[in-house]
């Protein structure tokens, strides 16, 4: 059979599709085709009945697609191919494919036909003449019976996923239907498995039809240590990110399916810091040939590939390989992973599945007689423990390998200028290398305005901002819930000797406090602005300095003459309501309801 690593495998324009179909597909990115594309497009094509026998996932639909496209007669307003699938969803899928691939065929119409639809929206459609119409069983034998479906002139039938239809007791409608349609026309079934009944239908209803079987050779690669992660929720982009983030690599292959793919996500990754680059067959040879060199020499790390850019591709520092992408048959499965454990070393493989392609992940299992584990993705701790891991690391190395003599005198001048602690020096040099790799988990955190950004003074750690476009790694905004008076738990109240009289807004509160103890913003709770004075929350058992401290800070140009507030001042504020002002109306996402912070006890 044809691998991508077997270079006899045809490219698309070789096959005879027609030409809007071959643009459609150049324009998909396809490069070349997949196992059941190479073997079933000529006999389709050449008007042949055929059995194929493989699952979602190895581009099956690509295969009837386009061969059956090529023939239509676009003058013709008959239905002329009627794809029958087990499910609605996967009706509509294939329905929007077979768009895609017809997208240049003028005056062409597909109609997808399923349960559960209305019926007059269907009705209506049906009177568009669409050439294709793609459904269920059920709904179209319905349509059929109507006399709203016309089959009589119909020149091809494919039968999705068969065995799925057996399954799900749509055998006898599937009969029905064949008996309605011309005995000349074309007919191509497609099934993962071939179950007796499905067997039957294939021989009572084929004539001499093409076997096709994507069969795998078992191969083994013991030396590879596999996993896969099951797309859920997440983006595959930022789980991507995640695995960089964590998996000691060396060098890495991810593979994808389109060349499109290939430069997008390397593109994607290089600006999210890594050094990555493409290659896909759009590339000439030396250019190829010059990227595979610049891996080899370590300048890029991680190449993006498709199946045919990366065949016979020997890179020993290749320690990984991701596919992105499933490939769709087993075989280019064990090509692809095989980029890695070169020469006995040890490899690790990470294979992206998404729900519809667990099939996919049980037959490459049977075909490499292996387990692929399923892996949890690395949470926002594990990944700030691997930055602190590499930070102390890097830090060992730079003291280690570097002549640092110049900093030394440009630090133990300022230490000596400013009376500064070395150690808060070294933090404040460690904040501004960082500050963009933050080496704390990012799910505590809460944004931040940019206003009371720039108000917060230096010694506050605002390493924990996510970086930016992660949305996955942003908490939910917090909606403040009205708190219960007179203050939160693990908050006292305290009063401060400026008000609205003074101009004083929370947000020079907050700055202001923040600078002056360090309480990062975050834990400052809610703040009340009355006339000549103001409340404000923060965290429990504040220690003595701080506090006196906090005391003599200046604010719009009166001191706070900060004191523990009463709780008659608490009603009294309460009961002045609607001079309230939440602190978190303030700024654009509120502080945390409930501040995970107290004072240690001093
Ligand atoms: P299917 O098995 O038909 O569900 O196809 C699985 C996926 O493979 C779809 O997303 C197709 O767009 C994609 N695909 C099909 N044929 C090719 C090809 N020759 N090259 C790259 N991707 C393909």
């Amino acid at each position: 059979m044809s691998t991508p690593e077997n270079d006899s495998t045809p490219s698309f324009a070789e096959l005879g599709l027609a030409a809007p179909i071959l643009q459609a597909v150049q324009q998909a990115g396809y490069e070349t085709p997949s196992p059941i594309q190479a073997q079933s497009i000529p006999p389709l094509l050449a008007g042949r009945d055929l059995l194929g026998q493989a699952q979602t996932g190895t581009g099956k639909t690509a295969a009837f697609a386009l061969p059956l496209l090529s023939r239509i007669d676009l003058k013709n307003k008959a239905t002329q191919m009627l794809v029958l699938a087990p499910t609605r969803e996967l009706a509509i899928q294939v329905s929007e494919a077979i768009q895609s691939y017809a997208r240049h065929l003028k005056d062409f119409h597909i109609l997808p036909i399923y349960g559960g639809q209305s019926m007059g929206i269907q009705l209506r459609s049906l009177q568009r003449k669409p050439q294709v119409v793609v459904g269920t069983p059920g709904r179209i034998l319905d349509h059929i019976r109507r006399g709203t479906l016309k089959l009589d002139k119909l020149e091809a039938l494919v039968l999705d996923e068969a065995d799925e239809m057996l399954r799900m007791g749509f055998i006898d409608d599937v009969e029905t239907i064949l008996k309605e349609t011309p005995e000349k026309r074309q007919v191509a079934l497609f099934s993962a498995t071939m179950p007796g009944p499905i067997h039957r239908v294939a021989q009572k209803y084929l004539k001499d039809p093409v076997d096709v079987r994507i069969q795998s050779k078992t191969s083994t690669v013991t030396t590879i240590n596999q996993r896969y992660w099951q797309v859920t929720g997440m983006h595959k982009l930022d789980a991507l990110t995640r695995i960089l983030e964590v998996e000691d690599f060396d060098g890495m292959i991810i593979f994808v399916r389109t060349k499109n793919a290939t430069v997008e996500l390397a593109e994607k990754l290089e600006a999210r810091g890594y050094s990555a680059s493409a290659i896909n067959g759009d590339m000439n040879q030396a250019l190829r040939e010059k990227t595979i060199e610049r891996m080899k020499k370590g300048s890029i790390d991680i190449l993006i590939a498709t199946d045919v850019a990366a065949r016979g591709l020997d890179i020993e520092r290749m320690s990984h390989v991701v596919n992105y992408d499933i490939p769709y048959d087993t075989e280019s499965y064990v090509h692809r992973i095989g980029r890695t454990g070169r020469a006995g070393r040890k490899g690790e493989a990470i294979l992206f599945v998404s729900p519809r392609e667990t099939r996919m992940l049980s037959a490459i299992e049977k075909a490499t007689r292996q387990v692929i584990t399923k892996m949890q993705l690395p949470s926002s701790e594990d990944i700030a423990d691997r930055r602190v891991l590499q930070f102390m690391e890097q830090l060992s190395e730079t003291i280690e390998a570097q002549d640092l003599a110049y900093f030394e005198t440009l630090i133990s001048q300022y230490q000596q200028e400013h009376n500064a602690d070395p150690i808060e020096i070294a933090a404040a040099l460690a904040f501004l290398v960082q500050k963009d790799r933050p080496l704390k988990p990012v799910k505590h955190v809460t944004q931040r305005p940019a206003r009371e950004e720039r108000e917060r003074g230096p010694r506050q750690d605002r390493g924990e901002r996510p970086a930016r476009g992660n949305r996955e790694d942003r908490p939910p905004r917090e909606k403040r819930a009205p708190r219960p008076h007179p203050n939160e738990p693990d908050m006292d109240t305290y009063r401060v000797e400026v008000g609205r009289a003074d101009k004083i807004e929370p947000r020079n509160l907050v700055g202001a406090i923040a600078n002056e103890s360090g309480i990062e913003s975050q834990f400052i709770g809610r703040i009340t602005i009355n006339e000549d004075h103001s409340l404000i929350d923060l965290p429990q058992g504040m220690p003595k300095d701080m506090f006196q401290q906090i005391r003599k800070v200046w604010v719009n140009n009166k001191q706070l003459n900060m004191s523990l507030a009463t709780d008659e001042a608490v009603a009294e504020s309460v009961a002045a309501r609607p001079s309230r002002r939440n602190f978190s109306k303030d700024r654009k996402d509120g502080p945390k309801s409930k501040p995970a912070k107290k004072f240690k006890k001093s």
